[in-house]
Order: C-alpha cells, then sequence, then structure tokens
C-alpha cells in the first residue's frame, strides 16, 4: 500500500535556535569542531545516534529539550557566534583575480564520482572521494571561484558488517536526503532544476540537489524519479555497482548530464576539472556544446574545450581505468558521434591508445587525455607511471617527454588533524595553521611544541582509540549473535598503552593486507613480548564483487580470533571517515605496504602525520617523495627496486618489515627516559610536522592546480573564445594543415664543435640542418637534447635548449639552426636535436603528438 499524499513534518524549533538551520545545512561543521561539539551538547547520544548527521539530528532532537535550550543563555551565545563566524567566512568576497569574473560566479566546476565530504553523507568509497572532498574544502577556505559536480546515491556505498565466518557482508541503507545537509536546487517559480538528456534514443531525467561545503557548492545528480523507466531509475542507487552498462550510464549521467546541468543551474564555469576518468563525457559534450551553440568545427571545438579541461589520472594499473567495447558504444553513442558530424570510428578513436584498432575497447582516460591540456598523476612517483602506461597515446614521443604531469594531493588539516592535537598547535603554532597550513613558516615553529605536552596529548588519544576500538567490537560481536562472555571480553581487548600499529585501507590486492601475516612466527613474538606489547587495528572494505579482496579479510579476521592473537589483532568493521578520524589520530604507527609503484598516492598517511602518527610504509605514492633515507621522520620498508617476481618481493620485504619493527621502531617506541618520555619518537614526530606537513596539505595541492592548471587554462580558454572564436578556428586550421606537411621535416648534419672530449663548463656550440619546407621559423621550436649517458647508451638527465635559425630560408627550405650547450658533468655526453610544431595559442605543443628526430 502507497500513500497518496506525503507532508513533510518539520520540527517546532524555538525561534531563538532557528539560526541553527544555517549549520546544520553546511558541512563547515567537518571542519569546525566547535560546532561538531556544539550539537553533541545538544544530545550526545542522540549525535552518535544519527551517523553525525545534522540535519536528521535536529529533526529527531525532543521538544523539551530544544524548550531547554531556548531558554539556556549560554548555549544561545555560542550558538550565535558560530553562526556569525560562518556567515562571515561565507560572505568573503572572492579575491581570486580571474580576469572578468563577477565575485560569487564560479570559474572551475570538479566533476567526480565520489565525494567524501563528511561521514553523513556517505557518497564515497575511498581515497579517489576523500580527495574530492578535501580538495573542495580546501577550495572554500582558499576562496577559490569552484563548484563541484557528482551523483546523489540514494544508498551510497555499502555498509560492511561480517558474518560468523568473518566474510564480508554488504548493507544498503536508504538514505532519506531530505533528512540530509542537501536541498533541492529549485527555479525561480519553486519548481525542482531538472536536468534532461539521452541514453541512447531513450530519455533521462535527473533532479538536481546541492549541498554547501563551506563556500562551495557541491551540486549531486540524482535519477530515482517517477519520470524515469524503472531501469534508469537506479542509476544513481549505489556507487560502483552493477554491469558495465550501469556504469556507463552512470558515467553519461555526470559527463553529459553535468554539463548540461551547469546550464540549468545558470552558470557557466569556463574550465572543468576532471577527476579520473569517470568524468571524461564533460569533455566531450562541451565539444558538443561549442559546435551546436557557435558553429565550430569539431576540431575548433576540440581546442576550446581541452583548453579549458583539466584531468588527474589515479589509477595506476591498466585493468583499473574504465574501458566500454564497441558494440556497447555503438549502442549508446552511433547517434551522438552523427550528431557532431563525426563517423563511428573517428569517434571511437578519440578513446583508443590505438585510433586504427577496430577492436580496442573505448578507454575513459585516453578521452580525458585526448580532451584536455592538463594532465597530472598525483604524486612524482605516479606521474611517471602514468607516463609510461599511456605513452601509445603521444606515441611518437619518448616516455619522460609525454604531456602529462603531475600534481602531489594532500589532505585538508583542519578536517582531519584532531582537536586535541589543533588545539596544541593553536597555542604553539598559532592560529594560521588552519588558514594557511601550506606555509612552511607556520610548521618551521613545531620545534617549540613542548615534548611532554605532545606526548600526553597522543596518549591521550590512544587511549581514547581503545576506548572506542572496545565499544565498537561489543556492537560487533552483539550484532553476530555472541555469547555474552565473549561480549564481556571485549571491553579489555587492547592495551592503551601498548605501541599500536594501524592499517586500514580498501582491501584491494595490490594493498597487501596479510602481508603481515606471512611471518606468523615474527607476529606472534612482537604481539606476545610483555615487557614491549604491540597491538594491531585493522579496518578496510573490500569491492562487493572482490572476492579476492574478501578471502583476505576473512584471514585477518580468522587470525584476529586465535586464542594467542585475541585482544592483539583486531578487525574494526564498517571503515569509514569515523573510523579514519579515530585511527589516524590515535595509533602510533601507520602501516602501509602497498606493492609498489602501484599506490598512486595514498592520502591516510598523510593524515596520521599531521597527528603526530609515524609512518612505516613501502615506498611508494606520497611517501616516496616524503620519506628521508635518515628515517628522521618515519621509516621505509624496503627500498624502490623492481621485481619481476612478486613473491619474491613479498618474501624480501616480510623480512625487512619485521627487522625494521623489532629492532628499531618496539625499541625507539620503549626507549624511555625522564617522565616516561620516549624522546627520539617524539623528535621523529615534530621533525615531520616540521618538515612535511607545509607539502601535504590539501592547500599547497589546491593552490599548485590554480596556479599550474586553472589559471593558465582560464587564460587560453578566453584568447581562443574572443572575437567569435576566431584564434581557435585558426588554432585548428593550422593544426590540419601542420598535420599534412609534417612528414617532411627532416633534421640531418647534427654538427658539434670542438674535439671529441671537452673539459666540464666549457660551451658547446651545436649545429644542425632543418629541412622545413613551406614552414617558416616561426612554425617550429627547434631544440638540443643533451646530457650525461647511461652504460646502454640512454640519456640519464637531460637538458633541452631552444635553438635558433642562423640562416634565412635557402632555397629548397633548408635552413641552419643553432645553440650552445654547457656540460656541468664529467663523463659520457650525448647530444641530439629535435623539432615540434609550434604556434602562439598552442599552450603545450607536445598535445599535437608530433615530433622530428635528427637523423644521423
Ligand atoms: C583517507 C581515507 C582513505 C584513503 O586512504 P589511502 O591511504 O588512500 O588508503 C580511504 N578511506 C577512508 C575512509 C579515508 O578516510
Amino acid at each position: 500500500m502507497k500513500p497518496i499524499k506525503i507532508i513533510n513534518v518539520i520540527p517546532l524549533l524555538p525561534t531563538e535556535l532557528e539560526p541553527i538551520w544555517h549549520l546544520a545545512y553546511n558541512h563547515w561543521f567537518t571542519w569546525n569542531h566547535n560546532i561538531e561539539t556544539l550539537f553533541a551538547q545538544i544530545d550526545p547520544l542522540l549525535w552518535n545516534q544519527s551517523y553525525k548527521n545534522p540535519v536528521w539530528f535536529l529533526n529527531h532532537v525532543s521538544q523539551t529539550r530544544l524548550k531547554e535550550l531556548a531558554n539556556d543563555t549560554l548555549f544561545k551565545e555560542r550558538l550565535n557566534e558560530a553562526v556569525e563566524q560562518l556567515r562571515l567566512y561565507t560572505s568573503k568576497p572572492s579575491p581570486h583575480n580571474f580576469e572578468d569574473v563577477k565575485s560569487g560566479d564560479p570559474v572551475i566546476a570538479y566533476f567526480s564520482l565520489e565525494f567524501g565530504v563528511s561521514q553523513c553523507l556517505p557518497i564515497y568509497s575511498g581515497g579517489l572521494g576523500i580527495l574530492a572532498g578535501d580538495h573542495l574544502k580546501s577550495a572554500s577556505d582558499l576562496n577559490v571561484p569552484l563548484i563541484g559536480m557528482g551523483l546523489a546515491y540514494q544508498q551510497g556505498y555499502f555498509r560492511q558488517y561480517m558474518n560468523i565466518e568473518g566474510w564480508q557482508q554488504e548493507r544498503y541503507p536508504n538514505y532519506d536526503f531530505d533528512q540530509m545537509p542537501m536541498r533541492h536546487v529549485l527555479d525561480q517559480d519553486g519548481n525542482i532544476c531538472k536536468v534532461h538528456l539521452n541514453i541512447g534514443d531513450r530519455p533521462l531525467v535527473a533532479s538536481i540537489w546541492v549541498t554547501e561545503v563551506g563556500r562551495i557548492s557541491l551540486y549531486l545528480l540524482d535519477t530515482n524519479l517517477p519520470e524515469n523507466p524503472p531501469e534508469f531509475r537506479p542509476i544513481t542507487s549505489r556507487l560502483y555497482f552493477g554491469d558495465n552498462e550501469m556504469r556507463l550510464w552512470q558515467e553519461m549521467l555526470l559527463g553529459i548530464g553535468g554539463i548540461k546541468a551547469l546550464k540549468v543551474i545558470g552558470v557557466d564555469p569556463k574550465v572543468i576539472h576532471m577527476n579520473e576518468g569517470h568524468s571524461a563525457f564533460a569533455g566531450l559534450e562541451r565539444v558538443r556544446e561549442f559546435m551546436k551553440g557557435h558553429n565550430l568545427s569539431f576540431e575548433a571545438a576540440v581546442e576550446v574545450a581541452a583548453s579549458g579541461s583539466i584531468f588527474t589520472t589515479h589509477t595506476p594499473v591498466p585493468a583499473g581505468n574504465d574501458r566500454f567495447p564497441p558494440d556497447l558504444m555503438q549502442k549508446y553513442f552511433e547517434g551522438y558521434a552523427r550528431d557532431m558530424g563525426l563517423a563511428f570510428k573517428v569517434f571511437m578513436a578519440l578513446g583508443r591508445e590505438n585510433p586504427h584498432d577496430d577492436a580496442e575497447h573505448f578507454c575513459m582516460p585516453v578521452l580525458a587525455l585526448r580532451l584536455s591540456r592538463f594532465n597530472n598523476g598525483v604524486s612524482t612517483l605516479h606521474g611517471h607511471v602514468s607516463r609510461n602506461m599511456w605513452k601509445q597515446v603521444w606515441n611518437q614521443f619518448p616516455v619522460d617527454d609525454m604531456p602529462i604531469g603531475s600534481v602531489t594531493n594532500g589532505i585538508h588539516a583542519p578536517t582531519w588533524v584532531s582537536s586535541d592535537i589543533g588545539t596544541l598547535f593553536d597555542r604553539y603554532l598559532g592560529l594560521n595553521w588552519r588558514e594557511e597550513p601550506d606555509t612552511h613558516k607556520v610548521w618551521s615553529q613545531s620545534n617549540n611544541i613542548s615534548d611532554s605536552e605532545l606526548w600526553r596529548t597522543h596518549e591521550r588519544l590512544r587511549a581514547r582509540l581503545v576506548d572506542f576500538a572496545r565499544e565498537r567490537l561489543q556492537k560487533q560481536l552483539i550484532a553476530q549473535g555472541a555469547s555474552s562472555d565473549e561480549i564481556r571480553g571485549a571491553e579489555d581487548v587492547l592495551n592503551p598503552d601498548a605501541l599500536t600499529i594501524g592499517f586500514a585501507r580498501r582491501f584491494a590486492t595490490y594493498k597487501r593486507a596479510t602481508l603481515l601475516l606471512q611471518d606468523k612466527e615474527a607476529l606472534l613474538r612482537i604481539v606476545s613480548n610483555k615487557e614491549r606489547p604491540v597491538q594491531f587495528i585493522f579496518a578496510g572494505k573490500a569491492h562487493p564483487q572482490d572476492n579476492g579482496g574478501k578471502k583476505l579479510m576473512q584471514d585477518v579476521i580468522a587470525l584476529c580470533r586465535t586464542p594467542e592473537f585475541r585482544g592483539k589483532l583486531v578487525f574494526l568493521e564498517d571503515y569509514d571517515m569515523e573510523i579514519a578520524s579515530y585511527l589516524v589520530s590515535g595509533c602510533d604507527i601507520w602501516l602501509n605496504n602497498p606493492r609498489r609503484p602501484l599506490e598512486a598516492c595514498g592520502t591516510s598517511g598523510m593524515k596520521a602525520m599531521f597527528n603526530g602518527v609515524l609512518q612505516f610504509s613501502t615506498l611508494d605514492g606520497w611517501w616516496d617523495e616524503a620519506w628521508k633515507d635518515d628515517n628522521s621522520v618515519g621509516w621505509a620498508i624496503g627500498g624502490r627496486d623492481d621485481y619481476d617476481d612478486p613473491d619474491y618481493q613479498d618474501c624480501v620485504e616480510i623480512k625487512t618489515l619485521y627487522n625494521m619493527l623489532e629492532n628499531e621502531i618496539i625499541s625507539t617506541f620503549y626507549e624511555r627516559g625522564r617522565g616516561g618520555l620516549p624522546r627520539s619518537w617524539v623528535q621523529k614526530m615534530k621533525l615531520a610536522f616540521k618538515e612535511l606537513c607545509g607539502q601535504y596539505s590539501s592547500h599547497r595541492m589546491v593552490n599548485d592546480y590554480l596556479k599550474d592548471a586553472y589559471m593558465p587554462a582560464y587564460k587560453n580558454f578566453n584568447s581562443l573564445c574572443k572575437e567569435d572564436y576566431r584564434a581557435a578556428r585558426e588554432l585548428a586550421e593550422w593544426r590540419t594543415s601542420i598535420m599534412t606537411q609534417w612528414g617532411n621535416v627532416n633534421i640531418t648534419d647534427v654538427t658539434v664543435n670542438g674535439e671529441n672530449s671537452m673539459f666540464i663548463g666549457d660551451p658547446i656550440k651545436v649545429e644542425a640542418k632543418v629541412f622545413m619546407g613551406n614552414l617558416d621559423s616561426n612554425q617550429l621550436l627547434v631544440e638540443v637534447c643533451s646530457g650525461t649517458l647511461s652504460q646502454n647508451g640512454d640519456f640519464v638527465e637531460r637538458k633541452i635548449v631552444e635553438m635558433k635559425p642562423v640562416t634565412d630560408r635557402q632555397e629548397g627550405g633548408w635552413r641552419l639552426y643553432q645553440g650552445e650547450i654547457e656540460p656541468k658533468e664529467a663523463g659520457r655526453y650525448g647530444v641530439t636535436v629535435r623539432a615540434m610544431p609550434h604556434h602562439a595559442l598552442l599552450s603545450d605543443a607536445r598535445f599535437l603528438g608530433l615530433i622530428r628526430w635528427a637523423q644521423s
């Protein structure tokens, strides 16, 4: 039976308390712990029960309690103060000088399939989503004119619990958006804004929600509407579920629907940032829009769209990237391609590494790479891995020259620093660490933090983690129907004074959650040492279809349940932002042992570091660039060797892991001086603050994107659009003509003046003859590459210097070019010359994919 009418019953909030809704509807509370305290204070039990959802919470507080608060002067004072702070925060005008942008107008739209903004908005599965959430929060703090675009999953990502066999079970609660900090976007007449698009030849409609993240609006599309056919309604039901076709629908909704939604809302951001390949159809839809709306050729429209696009790739394994088979693409994009005037094969080539291979699947990151003029991986090492992985896309280029750079991820410090450590920072670093966590000056004062205060604070956080874990374990046991003895037993698992090692992450195979278990003897030895006790806390989810991951998890859980390990190894179910925040602040060691180089960046370790938790990690992702070889800011597991045999790699690294633990980490932790302080441990905590916090905050990351990507993209985009897209049309034409002429370009007769051996610092003149046909020298970039050589004759490090033409164009199209190099190091030194097309409007010549090397 269904009701024929639905009404919203709203709690009767005393007028004096009404401003609290401002706080409840903005996720600002997730990084202003005083607001969370304010909510909790109203009814601590209910607050916990609410899954930290302020809207549901306020709707469920008893009327008696509300009346009480209405008469509580102190509470009302605090409330008004917090509301005023939020008002001041959100009303500051945007200071960024994007030319011709009105204050308040968004310039950048950030597209992502998941966002981890707060615990109560469970539309994230792991690192990718949390990163997107932190990106929004830092953009808010830095007042970057940005908005977010994503999907409103009715059931979010699954909630995890274990059955009695230790096998992961998934639960999908239905979230009630009306009880969450989000609202429908309404048009001027108060109607719900909706976006319409086609999935193949069938219409799909989505309503648009908005949720506020400080100053940033995050828009979320929702297909759960009666207008949609039953098979389309679940498109936004769950994150990462269903088959390939469902994924394709979701990505069409996010990309194509997202771009259309911007129009519906009435905003016109010039720059789009595609977070992972999932949203690459956004680039495509923009191309289509520019063609239709401004009568541009496909080529010109690509130039415009790509100039204003940023693409960030996150997946270092080919299999992890979305690929759709040709027949599926044909079903949904044949008409779309026709509409753009493209033969289907040409359309498919946009998503193929080899455009001539008709069997190749359509790959979303490849599409994104082709439709963006700024591409990046998420750590220095991952940038390198990505250039290798996508080398086919620009197959004429040496891997080092691929136009994929890197911007290392960071975390939003005010969200992830626990309030206890935060108070300590306030006192010793000044309040600036919250606003400017990316300045090294702030962190340079970490030395001043009192050792004993820092250690006491840390010990308090560890004790709190242990309490939290006990409470969770009891709940888990009750849910599993355990005996009352077992349930009571959970009251004294873990030791609040023991060295506590945290391991929490997705149970993806490459993260090697069970590496630790491969030497059970060593593990038993360290956890059963009475003088120097060590304990482990695990948490993490496996993808519902990943039975391999679930098996690993089952192994961990089975071990946790054995008598030898019970109480010293525990597994906390349902890893989410809340568990993460307890773990990254309460552990002593953050253990991370992915198989190098498969971790793109990793961010949980950064959260730990900001709380004084020390890293013990393989040299992968961010740790590869942050670690110092004297282990002064944390420890490394193994080195930077490449392994062909993964089993052998495991074998080597497990040995190193236990060696380091037993011989260094445990002894440093238990080396106590006066007052029970582990002096050198505390020094490491402080040195990590000082050396690393400035670099690994998401403020630094967003500032990098702003400076290196958003600002240049905005500028290029505008210059291509001016005067009815004159420059874009010109550039597209030039591109076509250079493509046809490029085959003739030739470089010969490279000469190096001087002897075969030279002294360091002697300038060397390099000359080359370049055949350029009808091209002018201003259409050509000629460079000399030089550098020391490895044993097998490859460049170890190259220096690139531009060469200039020294003669007029000769009869027959030849010209002489000259450049000068200065070897700075002794050894075997190599020299070569190359040419690329050049155009003033092209931000980066490499995107044409054309290059010519000197012939011997
Ligand atoms: C930070 C975080 C992650 C990402 O951690 P990795 O280091 O990338 O494994 C995943 N899940 C949650 C809940 C997090 O808070």
